[in-house]
């Protein structure tokens, strides 16, 4: 053929291309409606249709039995985690609608996936990225305008918050008491082992003058090196990108602790690892929590997210070499039993002077006297906005440090009878094993002082606090004890998990409650190296 032809016919085949490409419901509908499950699964067919290299994955069958797409697009030839894994490029996991109501990042992405068979096609030269656009689908499905009041569209109305177990996916990290929450740490955090998780979401609360806020992980027993990377490196960088790209502000997700005085001070959330953002952090890896502003319309949160989506993938583009050698010298850090202490429970600090975009509100005309303030993370409703953006200087209470901290063992060792936590231990990818043989050990057990279950249910538990002290003493095992080592890469969640007075473990979540009646926790753990013959369990 010759040049001139040929390059007619490519001309012909992109065209047809340009053609072919799917629209999503937001921008076929005008910004009137958002996807529902079917047209997500329509639209990843059609993309697949015009780039055979773009894989679906299932990771998880929702309660209602619609299957979660996990879509693979990566470099020609990756099909599945082992070809991923061996580019040694970084894989990026992109995770939408985990709160069924905040919808822009289901359309955000599938724009995104689009780009990524299109115009920005050579972005799967240097990583993988993964998405799964529809968390949660069967929140999804219950669309209806008398969802998100507060929020700007779309008009259609949107899905409610919950699974269809009334179940937060957004608090189950840790509990793994959904089939979606099991599903995505099973075949997404364990298979592929992402480095860098974004997840996206939508405000509710204060009024602000950033189009889109987004937090790293806020625990502190994640590792200090990710933790300083993402804030002092990737964030700004991405940050700066958004301002000068795209001219919109972003900044730390928060919320003012009263809308009408600004000076009382920013507020971020939660460090406890049932929230996303905070889990995949004790895994060692990076991840971005994205929160569109729930008082800009539709359109303007899918671009925004969209916009933000572009950037952190251009960040990983420049920056995803230096990510993984971090990501991996805190894996290695952790087989070397490096970790030695880390925290139980924590509290709120400033962690710095920030100026910061308040929108001036004032009293509504019909509140009488000044009213409390109200919880940072709550719709402010006393209150009537101006319109007016200010700059105003204040305390950013953006980190979180323990209050009370407690020794990394060697190891944990959990009784035959334990099976619910090992089934728990297990589906986050923590190696269990079993002793072969009976054997004496020293170790320490926690004497309980105190156990003090909440009086209110949240996500269906009376969610347990223990206080008390771990004694030593010399006690013999019989074969078949649970043993959980301490330098296995997820140590950190075993160690959140497992510790007695974790403000987000086993016990606080009810795992061990019918075994309380004595005054012994039951677990032991080993603090001082020591040789012991087990064998990893490996059965279903
Ligand atoms: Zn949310």
């Amino acid at each position: 053929m010759r040049a001139t032809a040929l390059i007619f016919s490519i001309l012909l085949c992109e065209a047809a291309l340009a053609q072919e490409l799917p629209k999503t419901t937001a921008e076929s509908s005008n910004y009137r409606s958002t996807s529902r499950y079917d047209d997500v699964i329509a639209f990843v067919a059609a993309i697949q249709q015009a780039d055979p290299d773009i894989r679906v994955e299932t990771f998880a069958t929702s309660n209602e039995g619609r299957a979660l797409p996990l879509v693979i697009a990566g470099p020609a030839g990756v099909v599945d985690p082992r070809s991923a894994h061996a580019t040694g490029l970084p894989i990026v996991f992109i995770m939408a609608n985990i709160h069924a109501g905040e919808v822009e990042g289901k359309e955000a992405t599938q724009m995104l996936l689009r780009d990524l068979i299109a115009s920005s096609r050579k972005l799967r030269d240097a990583m993988v990225v993964l998405i799964a656009p529809i968390y949660n689908a069967d929140g999804n499905e219950k669309i209806s305008t008398d969802h998100r009041k507060t929020q700007n569209g779309p008009p259609n109305g949107v899905g409610v918050r919950e699974n269809a177990q009334g179940l937060d996916l957004n608090r189950d990290y840790m509990k793994l008491e959904s089939p979606e929450a099991r599903g995505l740490i099973a075949n997404v955090f364990n298979r592929w082992d992402p480095l860098l998780t974004v997840d996206l979401h939508t405000t509710n609360g204060s009024f602000h003058g950033y189009a889109l806020t987004y937090s790293p992980m806020l625990n502190p027993n994640a590792s200090g090196d990710l933790i300083d990377f993402e804030r002092n490196t990737l964030l700004p960088h991405i940050r700066e990108q958004m301002r000068t790209k795209h001219h919109k502000e972003t900044y730390y997700y928060g919320n003012f602790l009263n809308q009408l005085s600004p000076d009382k001070g920013w507020y971020t959330f939660d460090s406890r690892p049932r929230f996303g953002n905070n889990y995949v952090g004790l895994r060692n890896r990076f991840t971005i929590l994205s929160e569109a502003y729930s008082y800009i319309d539709f359109r303007a949160r899918v671009e925004v997210t969209y916009e933000f989506l572009h950037e952190i993938l251009n960040g990983v583009e420049k920056y995803g070499k230096k990510m993984l050698r971090v990501a991996a010298r805190a894996d290695e850090q952790i087989r070397r039993g490096k970790l030695r202490k880390a925290g139980v429970r924590f509290e709120i600090k400033p962690w710095k002077e920030m100026e910061i975009l308040w929108e001036r509100c004032v009293l509504a005309d019909s509140t009488t006297g000044v009213p409390e303030p109200e919880n940072p993370g709550e719709t402010p409703h006393h209150v009537r906005r101006t319109g007016e953006i200010l700059p105003i200087k204040m305390t950013d209470y953006g980190v979180f440090a323990p209050t009370e901290r407690d020794e990394v063992p060697f190891a944990y060792l959990l009784d035959a009878k334990a099976q619910n936590a090992v089934t728990n231990l297990r589906t986050h990818g923590i190696v269990v094993e079993r002793l072969t043989r009976e054997i004496q050990l020293d170790v320490d057990r926690f004497e309980i002082r105190g156990a003090k279950l909440e009086e209110h249910t949240f996500q269906g538990h009376h969610e347990l606090t223990l206080t008390g002290k771990w004694k030593s003493r010399s006690e013999t095992f019989p074969a078949g004890t649970y043993v959980v080592r301490m330098n296995q890469p997820l140590a950190r969640l075993a160690f959140y998990l497992l510790e007695p007075r974790s403000d987000d473990g086993l016990f606080n979540w009810n795992f061990f409650d019918s075994s309380l009646e004595g005054e012994i926790a039951p677990l032991r753990r080993i603090t001082k190296a020591t040789g012991i013959d087990a064998t990893i369990v490996s059965e279903k």
